[in-house]
């Protein structure tokens, strides 16, 4: 009851406020905040993967501009000699008004990320958009092998399937590269798996697939028991740590980051900025009002 309240009058709270709890966990405004964050990230020792918030986008002039944005963040991160990636959300190129448009432009970004032999993720948002995010991944695969990796929700009942369905896309040479996450969006107990316990059984199952397949898992949680469970699994298949590494969120749990890199993973942070921090911040508490009292804590112990 009280995330939902809380989650209705966000949207009226001054952004000042606001920005307070969102501050540790998006980089700023600009594509320089970004590159800044990223390259102190990286001066720990951490690669980084950057990502420009956005709102539903209404009409395709702004899928354009989005996609005119990422081109530039790639050139200046580039320049900047950034040690890392890209992600990007299909719906912030048109996904839900013109498929063929969203897959064009996200091609373009994936383009230009080869041009410097670099690689964008492709998130996954909720189940309307699974089918379609799959099928893009699966056309821009097939011309940039090397380029481009997907993301999977371990919540999701059809995960474990989805991997083995896109085992034609695998190769020795070129490995499929999922990032594998719990998942963030409300589903339907149709469709997603809804204890903590099933998913995370779950997602170890699906990461032990991955390396039975011999891919490249990107294991994106903050959770440790999913964490240790992972380092079994690694152990047990004596898994090559060039053929592996965990995310985590930027700002979120840095103690147990640290742990990871200092076992000797791979680690890299999702680096979140943009101009629509307040609507993206906001949406996302509405869609998991549980998320509000990570806004309370904040507000009341973080001052
Ligand atoms: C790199 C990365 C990329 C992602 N990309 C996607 C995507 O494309 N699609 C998608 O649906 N989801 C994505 N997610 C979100 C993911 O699905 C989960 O919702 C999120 O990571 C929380 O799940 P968890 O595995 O950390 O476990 P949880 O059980 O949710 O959390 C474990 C613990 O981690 C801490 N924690 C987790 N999240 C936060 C937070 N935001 N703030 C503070 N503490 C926190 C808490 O201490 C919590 O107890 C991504 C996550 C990461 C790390």
């Amino acid at each position: 009851m009280l995330n939902k309240l809380i989650s209705n009058i966000l949207p009226y709270m001054p952004q000042k406020l606001v920005w307070q709890f969102s501050k540790d966990y998006i980089a700023g405004e600009t594509i320089d905040d970004a590159v800044q964050a990223a390259l102190k990230l990286n001066e720990e020792g951490i690669l980084t993967t950057i990502d420009v918030l956005g709102e539903f986008i209404k009409n395709l002039d702004e899928a354009e501009a989005n996609k005119n944005e990422y081109l530039e963040v790639i050139e200046k991160a580039e320049k900047a000699n950034v040690k890392g990636n890209y992600s990007l959300k299909p719906t912030f190129f048109g996904l839900l008004i013109d498929k063929e448009v969203a897959y064009k432009h996200i091609r373009e970004v994936v383009e230009k990320a080869a041009s410097y032999n670099n690689f964008v993720r492709i998130d996954m948002e909720d189940t309307p958009c699974t089918d379609m995010e799959i099928d893009i991944f699966r056309r821009i695969k097939e011309e940039f092998p090397e380029n481009v990796g997907l993301v999977l929700q371990s919540y999701l009942k059809r995960t474990h399937q989805d991997i083995k369905n896109l085992k034609d896309l695998h190769s020795e040479e070129v490995p499929l590269n999922f990032r594998l996450c719990k998942g963030i969006y409300v589903e339907p107990a149709s469709l997603a798996y809804k204890k903590y316990d099933e998913i995370n059984q779950h997602f170890l199952e699906d990461i032990e697939l991955m390396i039975k397949e011999g891919m490249y898992p990107a294991i994106a949680t903050h959770d440790k028991p999913v964490i240790e469970g992972s380092y079994k699994l690694l152990e047990k298949y004596n898994y090559p740590k060039e053929k592996y590494e965990f995310q985590m969120l930027y700002g979120v749990t840095p103690a147990l980051r640290k742990s990871v890199l200092d076992a000797g993973h791979t680690m890299r942070v999702y680096v979140p900025f943009g101009q629509h921090w307040f609507g993206y911040c906001t949406r996302r508490v509405k869609e998991n009002p549980s998320m509000a009292m990570v806004i309370i804590k904040a507000i009341f112990f973080k001052g």
